[in-house]
């Protein structure tokens, strides 16, 4: 199993016991909702099943007050009227004589999880808990949080399994300010957290939840916010938030353990809060799904971060101020990256190695628009409910159309790769395409006409119309080298005549673009170990392999996703020809992160005879093992640094998911 989901159902048993139109929607329902749509789903058959179990009062003592958790513990005996008195003294709290033992479980669940993961029983998993964790601090509870779980498991992992890098990615909607005033001096454990802040008029209400609060003494650089100030960021805006601030901070931090903070308050269909019941649930499935390795979606929407002018307003009980923010800037999100980047620069040397002159915004916080809250009943939350209501229809329709295919990764090679050992779970395709098919193809070069290079183009070309016809997701296909271009030729033209309506070609060593390949935006080339860089038209792009690991990051994450995920593909072809001068472990990160743009749909071909370690990782890396390690980070050199700066020069303008900074304005 390579998925643990722990859980228990006693979790469920404490709920609100007096009438409070904020706390009450933090309900039971959330996880049993959830839970019956893993089983639905097929979900929790295919994970490793653990039952949560009470943490002790030492590992609460980890992060927690002695004053603190006793007081936690009192509450089991208190009276209903006493219960409420003491929920009055916290922000967004309630009490239940079930809470100490749900808190405890909820550690626990964080706790095992961890064991689980260190011990290599699993690779990764998720824990279903409540009540939830990141709003807690060392002596309060906050915000329907009374032990910080996620805190106490880093605290953990470093005192149990002797960690030294740990990274908390916190994706709930509200900023977690109780792991950030835990770890603010901690340089070990880097909080990042993405929020809706609005300047400040949006809960918790805090000037510590902008980006300029980076950390204290040894901590600095390892606290990064990146608030949203405005509402309804979309996928582009979080792309954008993932490729230029999260992943190469990530990168260069390189933990040794990622804990995720998984509030679902931002998903699509959410109002407000985490609390829309289907929402939630289809949620919890789709990050399931992700861990056990299934491809994810892929992503709809406009590409191009909040290029919306005016945002819409959607109300929030407790927090939200409709009417009351700043005026709509159409570069929202670009401007909360960039004052995130420029903040964090002097931590990071990946921050300053793209090219970017960053000015970090002044601060914009303030407090005097705050305005009363918005009902849950009233006539704003209600329209703001149906609009999210028929978002989350749109995308449920999305998944219909889009279920997981039979085969996540097939491979065909040939007999000179017969020694390749490979996961059970993956196909080794024997069949080949009609020989008449094959035949016709091969017409077009003089290289496919001999019988090894005909054999391979059988075999691939039967791959890729598995591909095509959604019976398989990702593929690995060798074919002799003489006959590699003339191949790759055959594919493009193949996936553009059957379906493919934008075929994202990775070529990496020296390959050339097809000569008689239509410029029409159907075909984006992306050569890297291109002789220089240049982008000779929008969908022509070449960039010399970098030198460093931290140049080749930088390029992955600055040049060649931003491109991938602007074209929105249905196909990813990533071609590794003569001289490609790809360690293993960047060819399998770069495989595994192209997945995402195509929604899994990805053919590497590779030549024939030296491929059998390569192919091996591919594959297991997409039945959902992590990529083995790139190495130590080590900073790009001027040069490639230089190639990457004029590169996006040139083209900014048209790919909107390359900028990291808000246009300049005159
Ligand atoms: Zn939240």
């Amino acid at each position: 199993m390579r998925t643990a989901l722990v859980h228990h159902e006693d979790m469920t048993a404490a709920r609100l016991l007096w009438e409070d139109p904020e706390c009450e929607i933090e309900r039971p329902e959330r996880l049993t909702t959830a839970l019956e749509r893993l089983r639905q789903w097929g979900l929790e058959q295919r994970c490793l099943q653990l039952a949560a179990r009470e943490a002790s009062e030492a590992e609460l003592g980890l992060v927690h007050s002695p004053e603190y958790v006793s007081l936690v513990r009192g509450t089991q005996t208190l009276s209903t009227r006493e219960l409420q008195a003491l929920s009055g003294q916290y922000d967004a709290v309630y009490f239940h004589p079930s809470t100490f033992h749900c808190a405890r479980l909820a550690v626990g669940a964080a706790l095992q999880l961890v064991d689980a993961v260190l011990t290599g029983a699993v690779h990764n998993g998720l824990a279903l808990v409540r009540p939830p964790g990141h709003h807690s601090q060392r002596a309060a509870a906050n915000g329907f949080c009374v032990f910080n779980n996620v805190a106490i498991a880093a605290k953990y992992a470093k005192q149990r399994h002797g960690l030294h890098r740990i990274l908390i990615v916190d994706w709930d909607v509200h900023h977690g300010q109780g792991i950030q005033y835990i770890f603010e001096d901690d340089p070990s454990v880097l909080y990042f957290s993405w929020h809706r802040y609005e300047h400040g008029h949006f809960w918790p209400y805090l000037r510590e939840s902008d980006a300029d609060a980076v950390g204290q003494g040894q901590g600095r650089g390892f606290t990064v916010n990146l608030p949203w100030n405005q509402v309804g960021m979309g996928n582009a805006d979080y792309v954008a938030a993932f490729l230029h601030v999260l992943l190469p901070v990530a990168f260069e931090f390189d933990p040794e353990l990622v804990l995720i903070s998984a509030g679902f308050d931002s998903a699509i269909g959410d109002p407000e809060g985490g609390y829309h019941l289907e929402s939630l649930s289809q949620s919890v499935c789709m990050v399931v799904k992700a861990l056990l390795g299934d491809p994810a979606l892929p992503l709809s929407g406009a590409m191009e971060p909040h290029h919306r002018f005016g945002a819409r307003k959607v109300g929030r009980a407790g927090g939200a101020t409709p009417g009351l923010t700043a005026p709509a800037s159409p570069h929202s999100a670009l401007e909360s990256i960039q004052s995130v980047r420029a903040a964090q620069a002097p931590h990071w040397k990946s921050l300053r190695q793209q090219g970017s002159t960053p000015i970090l915004n002044p601060s914009t916080y303030s407090l005097e628009r705050r305005a009363s809250p918005v009902s849950p009943g009233g006539p704003k939350f209600k329209a703001a409910e149906a609009q999210a209501s028929a978002a989350l229809s749109s995308l449920l329709d999305q998944l219909h159309l889009n279920p997981t295919l039979p085969v996540r990764t097939a491979v065909a090679l040939t007999a000179l790769d017969a020694a390749l050992v490979l996961p059970a779970d993956v196909l080794r395709q024997e069949g080949s395409a009609p020989q008449e098919e094959t035949r016709a193809w091969a017409r077009l070069h003089e290289a496919l006409a001999q019988d090894k290079a005909l054999t391979a183009l059988g075999k691939v070309l039967h791959l890729l119309n598995g591909i095509l016809d959604g019976q398989v997701s990702s593929g690995i296909a060798a074919t002799p080298e003489p006959a590699l271009a003339p191949t790759l030729d055959v594919v493009i033209r193949r996936s553009l005549s059957h379906g493919a309506r934008r075929l994202l070609c990775v070529a990496v060593g020296q390959l050339d673009r097809p000569t008689d390949l239509a410029d029409d935006g159907r075909n984006l080339w992306l050569n890297i170990r291109g002789k220089e860089a240049a982008a000779p038209s929008k969908f022509q792009v070449s960039v010399p392999l970098p030198g460093t690991t931290g140049g080749f990051v930088s390029c992955v994450l600055a040049l060649v996703l931003p491109l991938a995920y602007g074209f929105q593909p249905d196909l990813v072809l990533v071609v590794l020809g003569p001289a490609h001068g790809l360690q293993v472990p960047q060819a399998a990160l770069l495989a595994s992160l192209l997945r995402g743009p195509a929604g899994g749909r990805v053919l590497v071909l590779l030549e024939q005879g030296s491929t059998s370690q390569l192919a091996g990782v591919l594959a297991r890396v997409w039945q959902g093992e992590a990529p083995p390690g790139l190495g130590p980070f080590s900073m790009a050199s001027p040069e490639d640094t230089q190639a990457l700066i004029s590169l996006r020069g040139q083209l900014e303008a048209e790919w909107k998911m390359l900028p990291v900074a808000a246009p300049q304005v005159p």
